[in-house]
């Protein structure tokens, strides 16, 4: 079987954790969370970098220190994961749905303003496939109206708006270190932070509301309980094995690109068969091959498609059943605007394997057995 996914693994981790071992050191906030929050905010341009147990809790500190309350509205797109939604309904918010762009699957930024009510607070862009929204446009109605500005940008490390770091050009960006994104921890993700004015807020809620960074820094002579918090911090067991692959970045996501370049050069002739549809890269942004996917002219095909995959021996796999239409979705937003193609578009797409090391050998069965798949069908799109 070829699976969709294997987990990132470079093979320089367990030396890592063995220092962390050795240091007598595994809670949080030793020296490889801090390599790690460095290395990010080198690489990206951020003022802060904070690792945090998941891409979920990152997005539920920024969700804090937006001080977003009860009715206050957010809008984001409806096909994402739920965490990008979840994270300020636990804060009493409505979330506001638009609909997406077809062509990248992000949220169509011209429909935006016009979900803009009194109560809007902030607007969350998610970075579908680590490819960017259209930031300049986002940011420019985020000044205009006075709203925040947090990105999803769990799928999109390594990843470049015009030349920005995606995570990096909101007020706050999350990433996610799960298993299933191209750096990983397990389990994991981090906020970034733009404005130095929310940094000592935002150490405290990751700390159970105390100010225990500034104790461990000779800042204050004792540590208590000072606001709001939770505990968002993760093990530097974790944080070591991250960092193993963000020392490797470069070379990981090299590898990951060759094998989507490798989809897209041999898939290519299909779409101009116009029988399937592959990923639009927009010109000002630079990706990370987070994802390839292809999309299938409607959900009848693509679920023959998966089963002929699976048939021969390769894991496919769809997701977001688009937000506004799940049951926590209905109690909790609302869709402005027509769904014209939020709905469509995710019944369509699907994802090949992809994940640092795949080999060419599989990547050649797969692209074949799409070809075969698509022999006696008509092009219909
Ligand atoms: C993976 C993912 C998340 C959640 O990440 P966790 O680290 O598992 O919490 C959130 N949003 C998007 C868009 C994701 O792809």
């Amino acid at each position: 079987m070829i699976s969709f996914n294997v987990p990132p693994y470079y093979g320089n981790e367990e030396i890592y954790i063995h220092e962390v071992i050795q240091n007598h050191k595994i809670c949080g906030d030793g020296q490889f969370t801090k390599r790690c929050n460095n290395w990010i905010e080198e690489k990206t341009g951020t003022s802060k970098a904070l690792l945090t147990t998941s891409c979920t809790s990152a997005l539920e500190m920024a969700a804090l220190l937006c001080d977003i309350k009860p009715e206050d509205e957010v809008i984001m797109s409806s096909y994402t994961f739920v965490s990008t939604a979840n994270a300020f309904v636990l804060r009493g918010a409505k979330i506001v749905f638009v609909d997406i762009r077809p062509d990248t699957m992000n949220i169509n930024e011209k429909l935006i303003e016009n979900a803009i009510t009194a109560k809007t607070r902030a607007i969350v862009p998610m970075h579908y496939a680590g490819i960017s929204c259209e930031m300049d446009v986002i940011l420019d109605i985020a000044k205009r109206y006075h709203l925040l500005v947090v990105e999803d940008a769990a799928q999109g490390v390594m990843s470049t708006y015009q030349g920005k770091a995606l995570g990096a050009m909101g007020d706050f960006g999350c990433y996610s270190f799960h298993e299933t994104k191209n750096y990983s921890m397990g389990e994991g993700g981090a906020l970034l932070i733009q404005n130095q004015d929310y940094v000592e807020r935002a150490e405290i809620l990751r700390e159970k509301g105390t100010n225990r960074s500034q104790f461990w820094r000779g800042q204050v002579d004792k540590y208590t309980w000072v606001d709001l918090g939770s505990s968002f911090l993760p093990s530097e067991l974790n944080a070591a094995y991250l960092f193993g692959q963000l020392s490797k970045a470069d070379e990981i996501n090299e590898n990951r690109l060759k094998s989507w370049n490798f989809y897209y050069e041999k898939l290519y002739p299909l779409y101009e068969q116009r029988k399937i549809q592959i990923p639009f890269i927009p010109k000002d942004c630079v990706h990370n091959a987070h994802m390839f996917y292809i999309k299938t002219s409607d959900i009848t095909e693509r679920d023959a498609l998966i089963r002929y995959m699976k048939e021969h021996e390769i894991e496919t796999v769809f997701h977001y059943i688009p937000l506004h239409s799940a049951k926590a979705g209905l109690r909790f937003g609302r869709f402005n605007g027509d769904d014209v193609y939020t709905t469509k578009e995710s019944e369509r797409l699907l994802r090949l394997p992809l994940y640092y090391g795949l080999q060419s050998e599989d990547i050649n069965k797969v692209v074949e057995s799409i070809w075969q798949f698509y022999k006696n069908r008509n092009p219909i799109l």
